[in-house]
């Protein structure tokens, strides 16, 4: 077995989660232990199993320089304890990553190892921030440099001179701290001041930053606009296209943070999205789905499916649950027989048809309301209806149903409120780092705000932070709980949600260009 690897130094891209290979989600998927980089994108950790151990390398040691040996010591450990280990990096592991340091020590070691590349930080923010690193009018070479290099010091091993002269674009990572010497170094040896050249910090992510600037001013519009590291300079006059080849900072939604409020396994789809339109997302679960407090009578309803003419579904935790729950007892879909069901919006809808059920029945709009007007067109008189949902929620349904049929409710899961407390994203609501709040429920909009400090509510108050409901019924229990909406969703969806943020944030006079 000594031939198959067992450690995987993995380039994790630049930042945004979409920027991975298949072949590091494959690593991922198969990892026990992910040993990772401050800078990789905790999303990214998402694709390892659950089971496998986690550990940014900040833990194993919290300054840079004593931590490279602990890394050593912690994957040889594991592979050798027989423990399929992922290293993490950001970008690629062979740019400016140490992976090849790495590899040495594993190879030094007899630990097998694999190499994954990834999308290293300049192709990352080159595609961003439409920075073509080549053009056959402009570009023919492009250089990758440290800019860690102190160009003062002696042993500094940077050709400053060839550099200047280097016929193409120049890219430098690191280069940060010391832009103002590796500026003057550049200018010392002959580089036109008025080269085109750019800063862009944190690129393919919503909070991406880009300045442009002639050459010489870089240096002081850097200090001036407050940008830091992780950033890259790049020096070429491809920069000058950039006006025409951006795209990503046009995105509806670029830069907005957004909180989204979801259960945990349900934030990934909204986050996606979000991130598509160029925000910054934060997830602060609010409430949990838990197994239902007593299966008892969800299991006789199963056993007796066949005394009901419809199953309802409002919601796709309801759909999952009851379904998996059919299958516990030792039970196929047969166990449904010619019984109708009904969901109440796409996403149960979508959950149904994840297991081959076509719904009978979707209201034209989502909320209890439209399900029970829908029902009742098609429902007869004395049919026998079952509601599987939440053990908690409004009882319109069963109200309105119950005029014309026999009702019976299920408890197929359980809701509570989260227990869970994200202090980063609770600090962020804090100082104000967030200012779109999205509610998909009137329970998660309660929950949340019964966990938010005076301060929070004041900016709620002031309009700092806007709220954005999904539904009349969530924005009725926000205004109740004596909130202001800043915006609601036509379609109570997560897509209409999120059309009513970009409306929202095109009032507020941002710049916008079409969804893609
Ligand atoms: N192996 C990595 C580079 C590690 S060195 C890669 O291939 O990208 C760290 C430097 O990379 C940072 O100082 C910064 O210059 C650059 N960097 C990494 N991520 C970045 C990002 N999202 N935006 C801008 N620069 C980034």
């Amino acid at each position: 077995m000594s031939s198959i690897p067992t450690v995987y130094l993995v380039g994790a891209g630049p930042g945004h989660p979409g920027l991975l290979t298949i072949r590091a989600v494959e690593c991922l998927r198969l990892a026990d232990f992910v040993l990772y980089d401050k800078l990789v994108s905790p999303i990214l950790l998402d694709h390892a199993p659950a089971s496998a151990e986690k550990m940014c390398v900040t833990e194993l040691a919290p300054h840079h320089d004593e931590r490279v040996v602990p890394i050593h010591e912690a994957i040889i450990a594991a592979a050798r304890a027989g423990r399929r280990v992922v290293r993490l990096k950001g970008g690629d592991p062979f740019v400016f990553g140490r992976g090849a340091e790495e590899a040495e020590v594993l190879r030094q070691a007899g630990v097998p190892f694999e190499i994954v590349p990834g999308i290293t930080a300049a192709l990352g923010a080159a595609a961003y921030a439409g920075i073509s690193l080549t053009h056959r009018a402009h570009a023919s070479a492009v250089a990758f440099v440290t800019g860690h290099e102190n160009p003062h010091k002696p042993e500094s091993i940077l050709d400053w001179n060839a550099l200047a002269r280097f016929p193409g674009t120049l890219v430098i990572y690191m280069g940060m701290s010391r832009i103002e010497r590796i500026i003057a170094s550049l200018l010392a040896e002959g580089k036109d001041a008025q080269s085109p050249a750019a800063v862009v910090q944190y690129a393919t992510l919503g909070m991406q930053r880009t300045l442009v600037a002639p050459l010489a001013e870089l240096p002081r519009r850097v200090r001036d606009e407050g940008l830091a590291a992780p950033a890259l300079i790049f020096i070429s006059p491809v920069v000058a296209l950039r006006e025409e080849l951006a795209w990503f900072e046009r995105r509806p939604l670029f830069a907005k943070r957004v909180l989204v409020t979801r259960p945990r396994h349900q934030a990934g789809d909204m986050v996606h999205r979000l991130v598509d339109l160029g925000a910054v997302a934060f997830i602060l679960p609010t409430v949990e789905i838990r197994e239902p407090a007593d299966w008892a009578p969800v299991d006789q309803a199963i056993h007796s499916l066949r005394q009901y003419d419809w199953l309802v579904f409002t919601s796709a935790n309801g759909v999952s649950s009851f379904l998996r729950r059919v299958k516990t007892l030792g039970l196929d879909w047969r166990a449904l027989g010619n019984i109708r069901i009904a969901a109440i919006g796409p996403k149960t809808a979508d959950a149904l048809r994840g297991y081959h059920l076509h719904p009978d029945l979707v209201p034209p709009h989502f909320q209890s309301e439209d399900l029970a007007a829908a029902l009742l067109t098609r429902i007869q008189v004395g049919q026998r209806v079952l509601l599987a949902r939440a053990d908690r929620g409004r009882d319109v349904l069963r109200q309105q149903l119950a005029s014309i049929c026999q009702v019976e409710q299920i408890a197929v899961y359980s809701q509570v409120d989260a227990v869970e407390s994200d202090d980063e994203v609770m600090n962020a609501l804090r100082r104000g780092e967030i200012e779109f709040v999205t509610l998909t429920s009137s329970n998660i909009a309660r929950s949340l705000l019964d966990r938010l400090d005076a301060t929070c509510r004041r900016r709620i108050e002031s309009g700092e932070i806007k709220l954005v409901s999904i539904s009349p019924v969530t924005s009725a229990e926000l205004q109740r709980l004596g909130y202001h909406v800043a915006a609601e969703a036509t379609q109570a969806t997560m897509d209409g949600l999120i059309e009513a943020l970009v409306k929202l944030t095109c009032q507020a006079g941002a710049k916008v260009s079409a969804v893609p």
